[in-house]
């Protein structure tokens, strides 16, 4: 074909594939906001706005404007592997699977979901899931509808997953899990027969603005890169991105627990790096974004756990750390803050659990889910189910629903299918960093001298700069010559904590 009337085609559709991409940032934008800065008072307005801009862009996806487009370039032969034939691949998926739900239904689902949140930040605040049930039911019921619009073969989760984790399904989630689960728990209890660190000194006093700095210099010394980034506070620490040069996070600081601030912000800043290495070449086009959330997650586990709580990290960093709190700390031991902040023992609370038990709070998650979709319990029901399975998976059993079945954003948002992606990340995150080792030898000397940009070029190179070009098993395919499996993480946490609890 006539290569002047392709490159119009190329540019008709990426202009109209641009507009797309501008509504969902802008929404995107309006959601941070709501998380960051708009008053309480102005929930329902702005649960209108994120509607409508969500509704424009699904209507504008979903139009026959994108299937002729689509069409047109897929019949016009478009070079493989060029950017144009990815991002028409990208597109099909994409407007395949949205084709599939009705708009009413996604504008209910955003119009619930930002009530919803409302309603859950108040219910945990309050410690009243009565206050949340009713929205939940509500949600539940929609991710139903959403599942079987999306029309499955064997389980109404896969559908669901799918959203967050192309490519995989809830059998092989289960599969992995179960092996994940029977070699992790006797770990885990083995550990719990070793005397516990002592962690007291963390949950001393560490002033907010201090805690602030230090945070965020370790996430510039990693490489996020402010004048394309920004840190804000929020009840639930996240990232979001709006175009490649601006990737914002978020963070949470408690002034009487050094953990929840200090890794929130690396594993943020991890999330952030990733979306900041995109090409710039996939500005405004939907290839510019992760690939999967297992995949994201790879990257923030890997900067807040394998290399935030390493030995090589501290021994950089404990200094600085000194300087920055000398009333918590002056008086500790390098190698006691490192044992510290890798205590590992059964807790409440998914975001502040230990790199080892946290799996067990995903699985825990994971099973509800399921539960809940197939009407196996009822939302009514859902607290003491959540603390049975707790007490049963970690043997802790939550006081209050604030500290059990409230204490996530997820369902809120209707993100069922999201949580699963947690586990996969640490499962990934050790596969990827066994590959880095091996390209770059010295890594534990460059990280014992903070610097990163080695890494990170690695992981821009082979990962980040592809955004969805490439699927997660694709890179893991290419980077490592294997799928996802248990071996790598577990071997990981096998070798670290046998130093750091052994004998
Ligand atoms: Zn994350």
């Amino acid at each position: 074909m006539n290569d002047t009337i392709l490159s119009e085609s190329v540019s008709k559709f990426n202009t109209h594939i641009a507009r797309i991409c501008d509504l969902n940032h802008s929404a995107a934008l309006l959601e941070w906001d709501q998380e960051t800065y708009m008053p309480s008072g102005a929930a329902a307005s702005r649960a209108s706005q994120i509607s409508t801009l969500r509704q424009m862009s699904h209507e504008l996806l979903t139009s026959d404007t994108t299937a002729s487009l689509v069409e047109k370039l897929e019949s016009d032969g478009l070079k493989p592997g060029s950017i144009e034939a990815d991002h028409v691949l990208i597109v099909r998926k994409d407007f395949e699977r949205a084709t599939k739900i009705p708009g009413n239904l996604v504008a209910q689902l955003a119009e619930t979901a930002a009530l919803s949140r409302g309603a859950w930040m108040k219910a945990r605040t309050q410690n009243e899931f009565e206050l949340f049930a009713p929205h939940l039911e509500k949600i539940i019921d929609l991710c139903r509808q959403k599942a079987e619009a999306l029309t499955y073969k064997t389980e109404i989760y896969d559908p669901l997953l799918d959203e967050f984790e192309p490519g995989t399904s809830t059998a092989k989630v289960r599969l992995i899990f179960e092996e994940l689960r029977e070699k992790l728990v006797p770990i885990v209890q083995q550990i719990a027969t070793e005397p516990a660190p002592e962690d007291d000194f963390l949950h001393t006093f560490f002033p907010r603005d201090a805690q602030w700095k230090f945070g965020l210099d370790v996430a510039k010394d990693f490489g996020y890169d402010m004048n394309t980034g920004r840190q804000d506070y929020s009840a639930h620490p996240f990232s979001t991105t709006f175009s490649i040069s601006d990737v914002r996070i978020t963070t949470r600081i408690d002034e009487h627990f050094f953990n929840p601030g200090f890794f929130g912000t690396l594993h943020e800043s991890g999330h952030g790096m990733y979306e900041q290495g995109v090409s710039h070449e996939l500005e405004r086009t939907l290839l510019a974004d992760g690939t999967s959330l297992g995949m994201h997650e790879s990257q923030s586990r890997m900067w807040e756990n394998l290399i935030g709580r390493s030995r090589e990290f501290w021994s950089h960093y404990y200094p600085r750390a000194q300087a920055a709190f000398p009333g918590a700390l002056s008086g500790v031991s390098e190698q006691d803050f490192y044992r510290a902040v890798n205590k590992v023992a059964p807790s409440l609370i998914r975001v502040e659990a230990d790199e080892l038990t946290y799996n067990l709070h995903i699985m825990v998650r994971f099973e509800l889910e399921i539960e809940l979709l197939e009407d196996r319990i009822k939302v009514a029901e859902l607290p003491s189910a959540w603390n049975d399975r707790m007490e049963s998976y970690l043997g802790v059993r939550p006081k209050s629903d604030s500290d059990g079945v409230l204490q996530d954003i997820h369902w809120s948002l209707g993100a069922f299918g999201y949580f699963p992606t947690y586990a996969l990340g640490n499962l990934i995150s050790s596969q990827l960093y066994d590959q880095v080792s091996v390209a770059i030898p010295d890594l534990p000397d460059q990280i014992a001298e903070g610097s990163f940009s080695e890494l990170l070029a690695w992981l821009r190179k082979h990962i980040h700069v592809f955004g969805r070009r490439k699927s997660a098993a694709q890179i893991l395919r290419e980077t490592t010559n294997s799928e996802l499996s248990i071996e790598s993480w577990i071997h990981y946490i096998e070798k670290k904590y046998e130093t750091l609890y052994g004998h």
